[in-house]
Order: C-alpha cells, then sequence, then structure tokens
C-alpha cells in the first residue's frame, strides 16, 4: 500500500462505502498514525482537524464503523475504506453525512456470490453448498424446483417467518444453480436490461 502522504501536509482524504450498500458514508482525513490505528483496530479512524487528534468515529456515540476493505487510488493520494456501520453515521444522526437513508442490503448478494464461487472452488466436506456442487447440477436443479414449490405454497398462507425463510431458500438454491452452470448474475440482470430497453 502506496499513499503519498506528503502532498497534503500529512493527510490523505478517506472516503468511507458501506460495504453492503455502495453507499458513500462519509470522508475525513487520515494520517498515516490514523490509518495505521485504522488497520490495527479494524475500527475507522480518522485524523480530525476541529479535534487537532486522532478520532476513531463512534468513540463517543458507540456507532462504530467496521473496517471490511482498505484500497487506495491510482495516485496514492486518496484512501477507500469498505465498512460495516453499526449505526447512522453522520453526527446529526443521518444514515450518511450527506443526508441520505441507507436501508439497502441487496449488496449482501454479490458477497453470497462469491461466497457460494469458493464452496465451488474449494471445497470442504462440512459445507451444504459444497455438497451440493457434488452432487451435479441435476440435483442442483431439482432443490431450485423444490424450494420454488415450497415458496408457492407459503405464498397461500399468511405466516410472514416461513414465507420469508422459502424466498431465502429459493434465492440461494437460485444463485447456486447459476453457479454451477457457470453463469453470473450479471448475465441475468443484461437480459432484463435489454427487456426493459425495448420498451
Ligand atoms: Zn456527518
Amino acid at each position: 500500500m502506496n499513499i503519498d502522504f506528503t502532498k497534503m501536509n500529512g493527510l490523505v482524504p478517506a472516503i468511507v462505502q458501506d460495504a453492503l450498500s455502495g453507499k458513500v458514508l462519509m470522508q475525513g482525513y487520515m494520517n498515516e498514525e490514523a490509518l495505521a490505528k485504522t488497520k490495527e483496530t479494524g475500527m475507522v479512524t480518522f485524523f480530525s482537524r476541529s479535534k487537532d487528534r486522532l478520532w476513531t468515529k463512534g468513540e463517543t456515540s458507540g456507532n462504530f464503523m467496521e473496517v471490511v476493505s482498505i484500497a487506495v487510488d491510482c495516485d496514492g493520494d486518496s484512501i477507500l475504506v469498505k465498512a460495516n456501520p453499526r449505526g447512522p453515521v453522520c453526527h446529526t444522526g443521518s444514515d450518511t453525512c450527506w443526508d441520505e437513508e441507507n436501508t439497502s442490503k441487496t449488496g449482501f448478494i454479490d458477497q453470497l456470490r462469491s461466497i457460494i464461487k469458493d464452496r465451488k472452488n474449494n471445497p470442504s466436506d462440512k459445507s451444504y453448498t459444497a455438497s451440493l456442487f457434488a452432487k451435479g447440477i441435476n440435483k442442483v436443479a431439482q432443490k431450485v424446483g423444490e424450494e420454488a414449490v415450497e415458496i408457492v405454497i407459503e405464498a397461500k398462507d399468511d405466516n410472514k417467518e416461513l414465507f420469508l425463510g422459502e424466498a431465502a431458500d429459493l434465492l440461494f438454491h437460485y444463485l447456486v444453480l447459476l453457479e454451477a452452470k457457470g453463469y453470473e448474475l450479471d448475465e441475468v440482470m443484461d437480459v432484463l436490461i435489454q427487456r426493459h430497453q425495448k420498451k
């Protein structure tokens, strides 16, 4: 990680993005010490120019931002931190410092997809997903069919918990089937986007 701290007198801007939703949460500045502390503690820590000291986000509110990954931009003078916020980010109580809502969790689908891919490429005995891949495409496809029937059954009932459980099962096994076939979810999105554009 090569960061040029000299360009701006020891500070570089650090942009914090929600690891799940992709929303930009806040922006602050880090010096070398702040970056080191961020890496060491796993909690986003800035150098606060107004406080003139290191400032770990959440140190008073408890709304820490847990670090998922840290990257440096193309010319080494800007840091991108992907993080999981434990609560509202801004001191105003807003989800982001730009007064935006940050409620979407659909970015987790991408994390789930990479876990599924990993289970396929590095199978372990304990993994249910790996056992599905081991049984072959027919079994995976059959599972999707079973889960589809189960969600149909729950759709006719009025139990939210059971319905959401089946909806999760169907989505999960659908993603496993795509991976088993060697296709990306983006290829499905391409089909949907094309259909949408035709109208
Ligand atoms: Zn703010």
